[in-house]
């Protein structure tokens, strides 16, 4: 059975998150009482170290915390060292089906590994990955994806396909904990989202083990952000989530805004300013959409946790929007500047962004 912990700090949510095993990878906790952690892939031709190593910077700038990389052959194995050398986050492996590569990215000093055990060989192969991990204290992420599963782990085509899910990752938690091996994380993709909840509950319920959500392949924004929020949406609001990926047919620092996105719309992170605005209606005056874009354009380069409103009228703006911390309300050739929805003075409408952003100065 799960058990569960409240969120904690200044969040109005009460959700009560799944009390997990915490792993270290790198100086990144995952699981425990850790906030749930943003992770990304880079894009990039892992054997380019140079390109590679400007995407995790690029990554980190946008917040992501921990960065998974693709080794698809023993050259981009080698390049892990020199990666490594030039980054201060902590990376991760992918493996597909050669252990090898799994061995020497560890020789090469990767933070932790994601691969199937499933496909990585016969048990000789694996154990030699393992015992590897162990003595460097490496954790490994056990990842079960609909389009991958081995074939020879399925126990009927009849089966369906969340219990054939749970059961090879349980099946390959049980490998590597009959190896003493512990430092595991799971995760369990699906295109699909319901299948992808039910087989995130399922395992929930069975192994305390961090897990690392997401609703793989979701395709191009917005599609793929909407996907990823209601079947990541779902998983949080049931506490359940260590680590996020989004998986976006996007630039990869795309994948971290939607991810922190979802994580604030549920109060589980704070992360950079938060935007209201108003959808208009027939009481706005002014071109609210080119304003409104403006101002979530200017407030990139901010990092504090402020929330900014710009809402379409004057009568009804403030008060819409009465719990952010600056806001604009605009109305025919001029509008209000407010804070906590009290007025503080009345700007011409060419000023209003000038003196929106003079006030966000102050405050952060
Ligand atoms: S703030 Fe004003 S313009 Fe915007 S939706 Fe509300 S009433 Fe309409």
């Amino acid at each position: 059975m799960m058990s569960f912990a409240s969120s904690e700090g200044k969040f109005t949510n009460m959700i009560k998150r799944r009390i997990s095993k915490p792993v270290q990878i790198g100086n990144v906790m995952v699981g425990g009482n850790a906030p749930v952690v943003v992770q990304s892939m880079t894009k990039t031709d892992t054997r380019d170290v140079p390109s590679t190593i400007n995407q995790i910077c690029e990554l980190q700038e946008y917040g992501c915390e921990l960065i998974r990389i693709a080794i698809p052959d023993m050259e981009a194995a080698q390049a892990v060292s020199e990666i490594k050398k030039g980054v201060n986050v902590p990376v991760i492996a992918d493996i597909h089906f050669d252990y090898r590569l799994a061995l020497a990215t560890l020789k090469n000093g990767i933070d932790a590994l994601r691969l199937n055990p499933g496909n990585i060989g016969n048990k000789a192969e694996i154990k030699a990955v393992v015992k590897a991990a162990h003595e460097r204290g490496i954790p490994i992420r056990i990842g079960v994806n609909t389009g991958s599963m081995p074939k020879n782990s399925i126990a009927s085509t009849k089966t369906p396909i969340v219990e054939q899910m749970v059961k090879i990752a349980m099946n390959q938690v049980h490998l590597l904990e009959s190896m003493d091996f512990n430092l595991i994380k799971i995760s369990l993709k699906a295109f699909d989202v319901p299948t992808t909840v039910e087989a995130y509950k399922s395992i929930a319920n069975k192994t305390s083990y961090p897990l690392h959500i997401g609703i793989t392949e979701s395709g191009p924004p917005p599609t793929g952000d909407i996907r990823s929020a209601v079947g990541t949406g779902i998983l949080l609001s049931h506490g359940i989530g260590d680590t996020i990926r989004v998986s976006l047919t996007a630039t990869p620092h795309e994948e971290v805004t939607t991810a922190y996105e979802i994580l604030k719309a549920l109060n589980l992170r704070e992360y950079g300013p938060t935007l209201v605005s108003c959808p208009t209606c027939g009481r706005c005056e002014v071109d609210l959409v080119k304003l409104a874009l403006q101002v979530a354009e200017n407030l990139r380069s901010i990092h504090k946790p402020i929330k900014v409103a710009v809402m379409g009228c004057m009568v009804n703006g403030p008060g819409e929007a009465k719990d952010a911390d600056i806001g604009i309300a605009c109305g025919k050739g001029q509008g209000i500047l407010f804070c906590k929805g009290k007025r503080l003075r009345t700007v011409s409408e060419e000023d209003l962004l000038t003196e929106l952003f003079t006030e966000i100065e102050k405050l952060i």
